[in-house]
């Protein structure tokens, strides 16, 4: 067990500043009633803001800081209006995500009572999925820096899609770790390899080391889906669904529907997950059309916090830091099972820090 665990703090932009405050204000307030010691932050300045201000994405040695740490929490990063000479935005935290090879990225889609359900069967209240989103190759390999091989003239631009055996190895076990805790949890643990591998190589390829490593885990049912299937079946049968594996951009995709299958991005968390470091972060972006207006659901940010809080806790062997994600966790389902979470984003009447401030109060009266 470790005592003094460092947390590497980027709030980043926009709403990402707002939501990374919710997720602290709540992870310190769990500790405290559990009586564990407090986190030892350390806050590294990055994004849209201090590029405006400096010429820099992030400040030196903040790759190493956070490296350093023993996980990650982020808000979000960067603004359209502000842009590289090369006419793109601010994004360091991919350099993080190469730099670690936090190559799992995982993005819970979950529905709570008393929320506004998008579908009208009954059966979605029930959804509760986690895509699995590959996270270093795939299409956003061409945004790596090791990627940059691609053309981009007036006649052509051509990018490319990578996927290797080793990574895929890794992602595919990790998809069926996942599905296993699943079972182990009593939820539905089938485990849907998604992909066009009826089309593309690469996906023929993704699928069958998705075969290959199935040997492994004879306990988890597997079955294959297309991607375009599965963007239907994620509004006609997301119920029937447990963990779903997928390339990056698919990923990328059928996440942001997810989200709003269950209230919108602001419901959406993530964990981006390597073989020696964790970022957290909700799905979102720094959604600039309401920032700085208390609008943005920091219950994304929250929940990452908590999936950060449950990594450690496996990573340090440190049960009680598990019992502190579940306090959270069961929190928020009983503030929406009690109707005192109605975020403004699913058309209720509360802003950001309307939500933090009630969590905090559902955490009080759950954890003690
Ligand atoms: P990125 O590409 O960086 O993920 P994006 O362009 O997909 O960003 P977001 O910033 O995620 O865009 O916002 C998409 C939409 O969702 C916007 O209308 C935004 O206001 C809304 N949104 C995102 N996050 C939240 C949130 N936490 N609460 C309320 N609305 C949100």
């Amino acid at each position: 067990m470790k005592k003094n665990i460092k947390i590497a703090l980027i709030k980043g932009d926009g709403i990402g500043i707002d939501v990374a405050e919710a997720a602290k204000e709540t992870i310190d307030r769990v500790l405290e009633i559990k009586q564990l010691p407090q986190f030892d932050y350390c806050e590294i300045e990055a994004g849209a803001g201090y590029y405006q201000k400096t010429g820099l994405d992030m400040e030196p040695a903040g790759e190493e800081m956070a490296e350093q740490c023993d996980a990650i929490l982020l808000g979000a990063i960067g603004l359209p209006s502000v842009r590289t000479p090369e006419g793109t935005e601010i994004m360091p935290h991919l350099r993080l995500r190469e730099r670690m090879d936090l190559y799992a990225a995982v993005r819970p889609v979950r529905a709570y009572s008393n929320s506004p359900q998008r579908l009208s069967d009954p059966r979605a209240t029930k959804i509760d999925l986690v895509i699995l989103r590959e996270n270093t190759e795939g299409l956003f390999y061409t945004a790596s820096t090791s990627g940059r091989l691609q053309v981009a003239n007036d006649y052509e631009a051509r990018e490319t899609l990578r996927i290797t055996r080793s990574n895929t190895e890794k992602l595919h076990r990790f998809a069926f770790r996942l599905a296993s805790k699943r079972k182990e949890q009593g939820k539905n643990a089938l485990l849907t390899c998604v992909d066009k591998a009826n089309v593309f190589k690469s996906m023929a390829f993704f699928r069958k080391i998705f075969d290959e490593i199935a040997v492994e885990f004879p306990g988890i049912e597997t079955s294959y889906n297309h991607v375009d299937a599965q963007a239907l079946d994620m509004v006609r049968r997301p119920w029937e669904f447990g963990v779903l594996v997928m390339e990056n951009i698919f990923g990328d995709i059928l996440s942001d529907l997810g989200g709003g299958l269950v209230g919108g991005m602001g419901m959406a968390p993530c964990a981006e997950i390597g073989d020696y470091n964790g970022l957290f972060q909700s799905s979102h972006g720094t959604a600039p059309d309401i920032m700085g207006q208390d609008l943005a659901n920091p219950l994304a940010g929250i929940l990452a916090g908590s999936m950060m809080l449950d990594y450690l806790a496996e990573k340090f062997d440190y049960e009680s830091l598990a019992d502190c994600s579940k306090l959270i966790d069961r929190s928020i389902e009983r503030g929406f099972d009690e109707s005192r979470l109605r975020p403004c984003e699913s058309g209720g009447d509360m802003g950001t820090q309307a939500i933090t401030e009630e969590v905090i109060a559902l955490i009080n009266e759950t954890g003690s």
